[in-house]
């Protein structure tokens, strides 16, 4: 193996091609399955660098497959690639150029360290053991394209042993690097509640069945179902983030729709929930003499880090930047559906910090989101040192 100075110096080379990769994608947005132009770019990229090819995965999908010249295990480094529905409200000269899109949580970030990753990689191929997949995995923020990218077979052709990935956050300093052992992002399941009475004049709520009396119980209920029937060292949230009835002050509608968002960090609460919300909003409605549905929008499971993965990234990033740099933060309530991928192999995802040094960072999926691109390096080194040490052919 080749000492660790030659590889910085492949980092220091590409840091500028880097920054105005992500600037690029930063200019043109793309919103979830409609990631075209930025999927091009991704594939001419890695062709470019003399990698496997196969675009068009679930639509937008990308993946590249590098062989090395020495044998190793297959190891896989996953980035998502779309913006969001918001209007940036920075000005830059690599600003969004599309009106009502933009790169609000740093996925043009994730995919421009994901394509240098891979061209680094690939200029080293003689040194490189084993096989490298790099996933370039659209609709990220709808929880809606790793599941058919896993569908397609990106884990089975080739077969990856295990998966990392990073995500850029704003809530740590540049410069940083944050990896968690065990539950590190919430599961995210939508639900819509449907109750339905029947209709009549405010004056005689008697003659009808008031729907919205019925959602109002639902409502506080469910509340009550995270508080009496999970354990209270389990972590639930549910919010009701919409309500729908009626037309008029003095007329009692039909029908009463609640919409809202289930998250929490454990598999086996995440069902629990699941299940019991169905026949509970059944049970309730009945109770005021309404019928009551409840429809779920399944998200993604909890991210969880397995210890022994999460432990290699953490020793790897202390390698790279030195143990003050390297934290284990707590989880957090956002959901990432890289939570598919850690399901069906090992692996971690990490957060790798870019907030500016000084003042307060703007959060994710805000109008005036801003990235300090110093971030960017840190996590294509740690990147590179986690893909270069599990690729090596591992005892046992
Ligand atoms: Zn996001
Ligand atoms: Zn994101």
């Amino acid at each position: 193996m080749s000492a660790p100075s030659d590889w910085s110096d492949e980092i220091g080379r590409r840091v500028e091609s880097m920054v105005a990769l992500r600037r690029d994608f930063h200019r043109h947005p793309e919103l979830s399955f409609q990631e075209k132009r930025t999927a091009e770019i991704i594939a001419e990229r890695l062709h470019g660098a003399g990698l496997e090819v196969r675009a068009g995965i679930a639509g937008t999908g990308v993946v590249g497959v590098l062989r090395g010249e020495r044998p190793g295990k297959t190891i896989a480094w996953r980035a998502d690639i779309d913006a969001l529905p918001l209007t940036e409200i920075l000005d830059a000269p690599f600003s969004s150029g599309t009106p009502g899109v933009m790169h609000a949580c740093g996925h043009d970030g994730h995919t421009a360290i994901a394509i240098t990753l891979a061209e680094i990689m690939s200029a080293r191929r003689a040194e490189v053991p084993g096989t490298a997949v790099f996933i370039f995995q659209p609709a990220e923020e709808l929880l809606g394209g790793a599941k058919p990218m896993i569908e397609a077979g990106v884990l089975d052709n080739p077969r990856v042993d295990e998966i990392y990935g990073l995500h850029l956050t704003t809530q740590d300093r540049a410069g940083s690097v944050n990896v968690r052992r065990g539950p590190t992002m919430a599961s995210g399941d939508g639900f819509t509640v449907e109750v339905t009475g029947k209709g009549g004049h405010g004056a005689y709520p008697h003659l009808s069945v008031d729907p919205m009396t019925a959602a109002a119980h639902i409502l506080i209920g469910m509340q009550s179902l995270v508080t009496k029937e999970v354990a209270a060292k389990e972590t639930v949230v549910l919010s009701v983030g919409q309500i729908q009835a009626g037309t008029k002050n003095n007329i009692i509608p039909d029908k009463a729709v609640m919409r809202g968002t289930l998250r929490t960090f454990d598999f086996d609460v995440r069902e629990q929930m699941l299940g019991r919300l169905q026949s509970f909003v059944a049970d309730m409605a009945r109770a005021y003499r309404a019928e009551a549905r409840l429809d779920l929008t399944m998200g993604c499971p909890p991210v969880v880090n397995p210890d022994r993965e999460a432990g290699l990234v953490h020793r790897c990033a202390v390698e790279e930047l030195g143990e003050a740099a390297v934290k284990e933060g707590p989880p957090v309530m956002a959901s990432d559906d890289m939570s598919l991928f850690l399901r069906a192999r090992p692996g971690c995802y990490f957060r790798v910090g870019i907030a500016p040094a000084h003042g307060r960072a703007a959060p994710h999926h805000a109008p005036e989101f801003e990235m300090n691109e110093d971030g960017l390096p840190i996590g294509l080194r740690v990147a590179l040192g986690v893909m270069r040490s599990r690729l090596a052919p591992q005892p046992g």
